[in-house]
């Protein structure tokens, strides 16, 4: 019997890329037959700093062997006050950013919960805005204010007090940045339920590598501001340094109300999440929200020494604006010398995405870059982008290997077809 034939039918990454992984380091994985794949997928953005990064590695290894606090609930610990601490100093303090940090459960999907939770507690009110396309998780709250249909059916229940309205280019461009949203807010006989707050993602990962404008999130920012609406960015995937700067948000020059992070905060993949809230809106109750593994110290660790190593100065992010140039290059080269089908290269920093206009194409160019020996993922609601997010620390060597495999698989896939 096959070891994996227990493991129910939910599994899905497992079906793309049909081989058992052993060992990885950097921006490379290795299955047990020896044979090594390149990562242009770093654990759907939970490994920004690509695996097992010896600068992480170490702290962890000698904080296990002299037995440090591994589970500590919201307990104080040596390594979640070293945690904190660092990240006042290195991420908030030189960005003039005051926040409060909660700990709300290790996933992406907890700090979005907390953030909706939070948000409905302060305003007293129910409803969301949420945007087209959006992705925020799987748990009721976080799937509530997300798109996909195939995941909202999932929940098996109506999925109520959310109101989709329309993300940046949602009509390319034909319309007024949040005509419609402005003037039901400001209509009291539209109908609209007042919402407590805004979730947006600056950049959507899930939904199709879309980024916002920074004029539109701006835009986004004042009108929550005129509306007394909080606005929560959801920064799971764009985050820690995804786009660039450690906050996607930083190049609009907004400050949202409420921040989720999550993935790549605890920079070796280990479970580790956090809501920011601005200090006036700190409104929880002691254990008014709580979870038993909230307090992943191993996790504090290897945050801690990431920020150390990669938040000290702005290297990361000069060299991940430098990477997604060269990426956003290769995939205009790509798209200009397509003939038959229409690509479109789209995304900001190192999330960058290709989409096709036959939709099935991009799940065919993943399969043959698996093949090739690289991982990628599809994302958007018909599968049709290809999605390219290595590790911001991988070589320049390994980037362009990479991308000659990406030009092969794509001009392979497309190649033929009459358009
Ligand atoms: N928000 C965003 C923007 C995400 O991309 C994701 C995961 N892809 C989540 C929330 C949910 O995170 P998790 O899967 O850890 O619950």
């Amino acid at each position: 019997m096959n070891d994996f034939d227990v493991e129910s039918e939910v599994r899905s990454y497992c079906r793309s890329w049909p081989v058992v992984f052993d060992t990885a380091r950097g921006a490379r994985l290795t299955d047990v037959d020896g044979r090594s794949y390149l990562d242009f997928f770093a654990g759907a953005g939970a490994l920004n700093y690509g695996h097992n990064p010896p600068a992480l590695k170490e702290p962890l290894l000698e904080y296990l062997g002299r037995d440090g606090i591994t589970h500590g609930l919201d307990m104080y610990t040596v390594a979640k006050g070293e945690f904190l601490r660092t990240f006042e100093e290195l991420v908030l303090r030189p960005r003039g950013l005051n926040y409060k940090v909660q700990f709300p459960g290790p996933t992406g999907a907890n700090t979005v919960e907390s953030a909706l939770k939070l948000a409905r507690k302060i305003a007293g009110r129910e409803s969301i805005i949420n945007f087209t396309h959006a992705f925020h998780g799987m748990t009721l709250g976080a799937l509530s204010v997300t798109g996909n249909s195939m995941k909202r059916g999932g929940a098996g229940i109506p999925l109520v007090h959310a109101t989709p309205m329309p993300f940046d280019n949602y009509f390319d461009g034909t319309v007024p940045d949040f005509l419609w949203l402005d003037r039901l807010l400001g209509d009291s006989g539209s109908g609209l339920n007042e919402p407590a707050g805004v979730i947006v993602e600056t950049v959507q990962g899930e939904g199709g590598i879309n980024p916002a404008r920074i004029e539109w999130l701006q835009g986004l920012a004042d009108l929550c501001r005129r509306h007394h609406i909080l606005l929560i960015v959801d920064d799971v995937q764009m985050g820690v340094g995804r786009t660039g700067p450690f906050f996607s948000f930083e190049i609009a020059g907004i400050e949202p109300d409420i921040v989720c992070l999550s993935k790549s905060i605890s920079g070796y993949g280990l479970p580790m999440a956090l809501t920011l809230i601005k200090p006036e809106y700190d409104q929880w109750g002691p254990g008014e929200h709580n979870g038993t593994f909230r307090g992943n110290n191993p996790a504090f660790v290897t945050a801690t020494a990431a920020l150390r190593e990669y938040w000290s100065d702005d290297a990361l992010e000069r060299s991940t604006l430098a990477k997604g140039e060269r990426v956003e290059a290769a995939l205009s080269e790509l798209a200009d010398s397509s003939q038959a089908v229409e690509l479109t290269p789209k995304g900001r920093g190192l999330a960058r995405g290709l989409s096709f206009s036959h939709p099935e194409m991009a799940a065919k160019t993943c399969a043959a870059a698996f093949e090739r020996g690289l991982l990628m993922e599809t994302a958007g609601p018909s599968d049709e982008v290809m999605k390219i997010m290595p590790p911001l620390t991988i070589s320049d060597a390994e980037l362009e290997e990479g991308l000659a495999v990406v030009g092969d698989a794509v001009r392979t896939v497309t190649e033929g077809v009459l358009a």
